[in-house]
């Protein structure tokens, strides 16, 4: 059953066409990996999923609802319903710096979800421990690693109970070092079967965790397919150039 269909989907800024007639679905429980160069729109895409950016063409559909149908947008109602079964996890991680860790947490189920300050400690604390951080709840970011940084991201991200999760390039902005432990938990939520869509550099961990890989060079999907067709058997040229480069 596909939980996301994405029907030729178009953006541009002004003159420049960023996604060129995106058309891909995500299968529940299915874990995507999103590969491709620099510039080629995978930040776009994703963000255009959770309603960040506005496409000018096609549709998003999510678990049978219209996002957005032959460009036309469902009503605020229905958007902020579709888009709070998604929870996003961005390169920069993006917390709040002025709230300790549990603070950060707690926001959104607090004001979005209504949840009681019991529930949302409760929650919170075990999120924190799924993401070996239990101990750093009243700590500031400010005070964390960026792998820590990184790892309150994404519990903040299951606080709200998310259907699908989306990452951007969880690990691109974090030492070497750090990489391993924000894939770990990542991983971990693949073997639990949450549905998410990844983007990532990281070719060895795409190969090992995604159930299908896409390819987008140039604001298109250039080919899609199982880890072992897009690694061993790419069937466009294109893939096989940037993978030669890529690893
Ligand atoms: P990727 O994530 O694959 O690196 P992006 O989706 O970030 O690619 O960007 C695709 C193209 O869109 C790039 O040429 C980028 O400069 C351009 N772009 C992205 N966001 C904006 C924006 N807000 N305004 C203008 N151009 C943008
Ligand atoms: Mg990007």
């Amino acid at each position: 059953m596909a939980i996301i269909e994405v029907m030729q989907m178009k953006k541009s800024f002004g003159s420049l066409d960023v996604l060129k007639d995106v058309s891909f679905d995500i299968q529940k429980n299915e874990v995507i990996a999103v590969i491709g160069p620099s510039g080629s729109g995978k930040s776009t895409m994703l963000r255009s999923l959770v309603h960040l950016e506005e496409v000018n063409g096609g549709s998003i559909k999510v678990q049978d609802q219209y996002l957005v149908k032959d460009g036309a947008y469902s009503s605020q109602s229905q958007i902020k319903a579709i888009t709070s079964r998604m929870g996003m996890v961005f390169q920069h991680f993006n917390l709040f710096p002025h709230l300790t860790v549990q603070e950060n947490l707690g926001l959104a189920p607090k004001y979005v979800k209504k949840q009681t300050k019991e529930e949302v400690r409760k929650n919170g604390a075990a999120l924190l421990q799924k993401v070996g951080l239990l101990d750093k709840a009243d700590v500031y970011p400010g005070n964390l690693s960026g792998g820590q940084k990184q790892r309150v991201a994404i519990a903040r991200a299951l606080m709200m109970n998310p259907d699908i999760m989306l990452f951007d390039e969880p690990t691109s902005a974090l030492d070497p070092e750090l990489t391993g432990e924000v894939l770990a938990v990542i991983k971990q939520l693949a073997e639990e079967h949450m549905t998410m869509v990844i983007v990532t550099h990281e070719m060895s961990f795409a190969k090992e965790v995604a159930d299908r890989i896409i390819f987008m060079d140039n604001g298109q999907v250039v080919e899609s397919g199982t880890p072992d067709q897009i690694f061993n058997q790419p069937k466009m040229e294109r893939t096989r150039e940037f993978l030669n480069r890529a690893t």
